[in-house]
C-alpha cells in the first residue's frame, strides 16, 4: 500500500517479544526493564492472523525481531507458518545469536534463509561489559555455523559508541576480508535516551567510514530496490562487504517501506515517533479482517515524511528500542 507521501509500504518489522537474554546498556537499561505479562504480548496464532491481513494490505517481507526472539518457545514453527502464508515473498530474522548455533539447523528447516545478527564487540570482556553477559564464543560459533550451514546472506549489525567501542571499526571491517559477511556499521540512535547521553557516544559515519581506509579503499556497490537503509561497499577482492546505516547524519526516510508491529500488539509507523495504532484490542474482541485492514491503512497513512532529528533535537521516544523491536 502506499503512504501519504508516495512511498510504497512492503516491508514489516514484526516484534514477538520484549524480553532478552542480554542486557545491552544502550537498549534495555536494567533500571528501566518493565517486562510485560505473558497475556499483554501476542499470541502466535494472532501474529500470523495478523501477518496474513499485513499480505492483504502489501507487505511482502517480514522481519521477526524482539528483544531477542530466539528466546520465545516455538518460534521455529511460528517461522515455519509465516514463511507458509501466500503471497509473502520473504522473512527474515534479527537475532544477537546467542542461540544461534543451538538453533541454526531448525531455522533452516523452518525456512530462513538471511540472518541479521546484532554484535557490537569482538572482545570478550568488552562484550560482556556492553550486554551484561560473556557470550560472545556462542555468538561466533553461531555465526560460524550458520555460515556452513548455507545462510545468506549474513549481516552482522554492530552499533558504533564513541569511547566504547569505536576503537574496533577495522577489526569489524577486517573480517569482511575473510567471510562472505556483511559488516554493517550503525550509527546510534536517541531511542529511549536523554539527548545528553545520546550525543556522548554518538560516532557519525564520516568518522567511522574514514577510519576504515586502513584497510584499503571501499569500493561503493550498487543500491538495491528495497535493499534498506545500509549503504554498501566491498574491499577490494573481499568476500563480504561493509555497510553504513546512518539514520541520524544521512536519513533515509524518502526511501521507507517499513511499519512495525510491537509485541504488544501496537501498528508503529515510523520508528522515532510514539504515535501507534492499538490493533491487539480490536483483534481480541473479534474484529473482522477487514476492521483489522483497516487499522493498517491507518498507521500506514499516520507515517511521517521523514524523522526530525538533529543534534539538536531529542527524540520523543518514550519507548525503549527493546519494546520496539529495532
Ligand atoms: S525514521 Fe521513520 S520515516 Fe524515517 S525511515 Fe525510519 S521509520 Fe521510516
Amino acid at each position: 500500500m502506499e503512504d501519504q507521501h508516495h512511498r510504497q509500504i512492503t516491508y514489516l518489522r514484526l516484534s514477538i517479544i520484549d524480553r532478552c537474554n542480554l542486557r545491552c546498556f544502550y537498549c534495555t537499561p536494567v533500571q528501566e526493564l518493565v517486562k510485560l505479562q505473558h497475556a499483554d504480548i501476542l499470541r502466535y496464532e494472532e501474529l500470523l492472523r495478523l501477518a496474513q491481513v499485513a499480505v492483504a494490505v502489501g507487505i511482502r517481507k517480514i522481519r521477526v525481531t524482539g528483544g531477542e526472539p530466539l528466546i520465545r518457545l516455538g518460534v521455529e514453527s511460528f517461522l515455519a507458518a509465516l514463511g507458509a502464508i501466500p503471497g509473502l515473498e520473504e522473512i527474515c530474522l534479527t537475532s544477537n545469536g546467542v542461540l544461534l548455533a543451538d538453533k541454526a539447523a531448525a531455522l533452516w528447516e523452518a525456512g530462513v534463509r538471511r540472518l541479521n545478527i546484532s554484535l557490537d564487540s569482538l572482545q570478550p570482556e568488552r562484550f560482556a561489559r556492553i550486554t551484561g553477559r560473556d557470550q560472545l564464543a556462542r555468538v561466533l560459533d553461531g555465526l560460524r555455523l550458520a555460515t556452513t550451514q548455507g545462510f545468506e546472506p549474513i549481516k552482522i549489525n554492530c552499533v558504533v559508541l564513541r569511547g566504547i567501542n569505536d576503537d574496533e571499526v577495522v577489526d569489524f571491517a577486517r573480517l569482511s576480508l575473510d567471510y562472505p559477511w556483511h559488516i554493517r556499521f550503525l550509527e546510534f540512535m536517541p531511542i529511549g535516551h536523554p539527548r545528553r547521553r545520546w550525543q556522548e557516544y554518538y560516532l557519525p559515519t564520516a568518522e567511522i567510514q574514514a577510519r576504515l581506509t586502513t584497510l584499503g579503499s571501499l569500493q561503493r556497490l550498487p543500491t538495491v530496490a528495497n535493499g534498506g537503509p545500509a549503504v554498501r561497499y566491498r574491499f577490494a577482492g573481499a568476500p563480504g562487504e561493509i555497510g553504513f546505516i546512518s539514520p541520524v547524519s544521512r536519513h533515509f526516510c524518502e526511501a521507507c517501506n517499513r511499519l512495525r508491529l510491537t509485541a504488544d500488539g501496537r501498528l508503529r509507523p515510523c520508528l522515532f515517533q510514539d504515535d501507534e495504532v492499538a490493533i491487539k484490542g480490536p483483534l481480541r474482541a473479534g474484529a473482522s479482517d477487514a476492521t483489522l485492514r483497516d487499522l493498517f491503512r491507518q498507521a500506514i497513512c499516520l507515517k511521517p515524511s521523514r524523522h526530525h532529528l538533529d543534534h539538536s533535537l531529542t527524540s520523543p521516544c518514550r519507548r525503549t528500542m527493546a519494546r520496539i523491536g529495532g
